[in-house]
């Protein structure tokens, strides 16, 4: 369920996520959608309307994760989500050494790596991101 967020809060953490989404690490610039400012620990759950519980999400993860925030690991244990505003993003996953696809290094990185694997028109983008990111070096 949507939340009404405030345009400056939503401006502060779209700046804070640097325009990405906080999960896959898809810049916004590149895709037709405009992100969402999604609440970390849903609204449904408890979760507060506060710079420290949102991140920027793209429609995909926002889909995926709906109003979880735990998943299963491969072994079919539960374990929690990815939470952008505590944890670090290079502590859960890592790049292929061609940087295209994302890898989970940790079960909490496993699962939304898994995830977005599975999506070839995000595999598409980011191959795109890389190559262009290269061409202006
Ligand atoms: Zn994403």
């Amino acid at each position: 369920m949507s939340e009404y967020v405030p345009v400056d809060l939503r401006r502060r953490v779209r700046d804070a996520f640097f325009s990405r989404c906080a999960y896959c690490q898809t810049d916004e610039a590149l895709t037709v959608a405009i992100f969402e400012i999604e609440h970390i620990t849903p609204v449904s759950l408890d979760g507060q309307t506060e710079f420290d519980n949102l991140c920027l999400a793209c429609s995909s993860y926002s889909r995926f994760k709906s109003n979880r925030t735990h998943g299963t690991t491969d072994a079919g244990l539960e374990c929690r989500l990815f939470y952008p505003q505590q944890d670090s993003w290079l502590e859960h996953f890592d790049w292929t050494i061609n940087g295209t696809v994302i890898v989970g290094v940790t079960d909490v990185g496993i699962q939304i790596a898994a995830r977005r694997r599975s999506c070839y028109n995000w595999f598409e983008r980011r191959r795109v991101s890389v190559w262009v990111d290269q061409d202006n070096e």
